[in-house]
């Protein structure tokens, strides 16, 4: 099914606020509930219909089919991103947390890249987490391989390549380091580079066009602008969930609703509101480490102004990359993105920023994310908020610096003629790499930098002990019989690559095992 034939109400097996208002208490019951509709949700619902369990998927944020869609940013912010984007890490400075709300989750923003979990990485949680226990690498890569075929993986074609990719192609070369065109999950692309508005034509397939609608052509249930809240358990074992109807972007309340499950509740909230969840409820406690030990992958842009047009506007969203420096910590990416978005990396205000702008077609913008040791926590406030705090390590910022040095050494060596770097301490603009050698003598300080943090992992980790790990190496809460974390919560560390792939990886394997599991 397509995304534009993918409709809300009660044929089309999604069920929003509209839907039950009417209700004074909505209740539903299936085999399993899972909450969360993103890459590890969709995918549990995918593999669990497909084995003949019935699911009900419950989502917070609302359900926009492409026809629903607007491209400018402000619609975009307002209706499929959590907290309009708002949403920030506290620390030495404030780090954006970006998320998606909507059915299918963060995949509908985001910018179509696919990776697979790399070995080191899976050595790394074998040797400390005992992952190997729970599945081999080799059990992975089989996964992968359905996904790649399922959701159609492939290289930026050369018909959509643009000139921001090409750009990046040969800084990277100009360097002298190898790069390559990025693998995405797209369906014919159209080069229109909105992957973070969500895809116009329906061609990324996200979860909402690709593993959202197979689940729900085998049965499955999904109540839209519906927000978990309580698990609740019978005979000892987490037997549902309870919560209300609400619009996230109008706050307009709805019904409450209580959905029973049969065999299990599955956590795909992410890995900012699964510890949420499992705090709210005291699930978890033995470790002490719901909520602790958030990792996630710091990253910035550098624009270069460059003579002939670069047409930021067309081209595949995310289209080139560099993993040459993976084992520094660090990996590269071109990103395209709408001029508003734009507005908010380019220097100064008023007309010096209208300058800027009129500018716009002749801008070329690069990132660096970098796989940062710091650990941070999630937590709920006094006033019930998600408190987020996260500090980069004296380490992880002169890792920045230098894939900040490397993306300017880059632009030039595209042929950029200026290059604004984004930091505070360089000037706004700087005519030669030699000039980004000051980032070095800068002090350690993350409010020089203009990072936000979009990978998100290990706040509900997984391993043997219910003292050391939060989850089972079935994913299932430790004493907690019923209740399961399938989402990036559950990951040891972070991976220093993009995690979409991986998650729906490792949500895809402990969904198999559910399914097949005596209860
Ligand atoms: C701008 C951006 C670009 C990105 N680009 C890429 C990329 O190119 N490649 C890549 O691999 N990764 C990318 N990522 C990251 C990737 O999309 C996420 O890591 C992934 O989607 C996370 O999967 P998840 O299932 O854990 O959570 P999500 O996909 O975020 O899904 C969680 C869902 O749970 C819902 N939810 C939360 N709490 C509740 C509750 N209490 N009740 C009901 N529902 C709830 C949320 O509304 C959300 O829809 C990007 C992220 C961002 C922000
Ligand atoms: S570049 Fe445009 S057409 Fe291609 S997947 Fe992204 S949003 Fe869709």
């Amino acid at each position: 099914m397509s995304r534009a034939e993918t409709t809300s109400g009660p044929a089309s097996g999604i069920l929003g606020l509209a839907d039950v208002q009417s209700q004074a208490l909505v209740e539903d019951s299936a085999d399993v509930v899972i909450i969360g509709s993103g890459a590890a949700g969709a995918t549990a619902a995918r593999v669990l219909t497909d084995a003949g369990l019935d699911v009900i998927l419950v989502e917070e944020g609302a359900h926009l089919p492409t026809a629903k869609l607007r491209s400018d940013a402000y619609s975009s912010f307002k209706h499929l991103w959590r907290d309009m984007g708002f949403q920030v890490a506290e620390g030495r400075a404030f780090t954006p947390v970006l998320q998606g709300r909507a059915v299918g989750g963060t995949t509908v923003v985001n910018g179509a890249i696919i990776h697979r979990l790399p070995e080191p990485i899976y050595d790394l949680w074998a040797a400390e987490h005992a992952v190997d226990k729970s599945f081999s690498y080799r059990q992975l890569t089989d996964v992968f391989d359905q996904l790649d075929r399922e959701l159609s993986v492939g290289p930026a074609p050369d018909a959509v390549f643009g000139v921001n990719n090409q750009l990046m192609q040969l800084g990277v070369e100009g360097i002298g380091a190898r790069g390559n065109r990025i693998r995405r999950n797209v369906k014919d692309c159209q080069g229109s580079a909105h992957c973070n508005q969500g895809c116009p034509t329906g061609r990324k397939q996200s979860m909402d066009v690709s593993y959202v609608p197979q689940a729900l052509a085998r049965g499955a249930r999904l109540y839209a602008q519906c927000r978990a809240e309580t698990l609740h358990s019978k005979s000892g074992r987490v037997s549902g969930v309870r919560g209300r109807f609400l619009d996230p972007v109008t706050k307009q309340k709805g019904p409450r609703f209580s959905f029973h499950a049969r065999r299990a509740v599955v956590l795909c909230a992410s890995a900012i509101q699964t510890p949420q969840l499992l705090q709210a409820n005291g699930f978890g406690r033995a470790s002490q480490l719901v909520g602790e030990r958030l990792q996630c992958h710091p990253g910035t842009g550098v624009v270069g102004v460059f003579d002939n047009p670069v047409k930021l506007s067309f081209g595949a969203t995310q289209g080139f990359e560099t993993t040459h420096f993976w084992h520094e910590r660090m990996k590269f990416e071109s990103v395209a993105m709408p001029l508003e978005f734009a507005a908010a990396r380019l220097p100064g205000i008023g007309p010096e920023l209208m300058h800027e702008l009129e500018s716009f077609n002749h801008l070329a913008i690069w990132g660096v994310q970098v796989r940062a040791q710091a650990f941070g926590s999630v937590h709920k406030n006094l006033f019930g908020s998600t408190k987020i705090q996260y500090d980069m390590l004296d380490s992880d910022i002169e890792i920045l610096k230098l894939g900040v040095q490397r993306l300017i050494r880059m632009m030039f060596a595209a042929g950029a003629k200026q290059v604004l770097p984004g930091v505070h301490g360089l000037p706004d603009r700087i005519d030669s790499a030699d000039e980004a050698e000051r980032l070095f003598s800068l002090p350690n300080d993350p409010r020089l930098f203009h990072c936000i943090a979009a990978h998100l992992f290990g706040t509900a980790k997984m391993g043997l002990s219910k003292y050391s790990s939060v989850v089972d190496l079935n994913c299932q809460v430790h004493d907690a019989p019923g209740l399961y974390v399938f989402d990036s919560s559950v990951f040891p560390t972070n991976m220093g690559v993009n995690p979409q792939h991986s998650i729906c990886a490792v949500s895809w394997l402990m969904s198999e095992r559910l399914a097949t599991r005596k209860h």
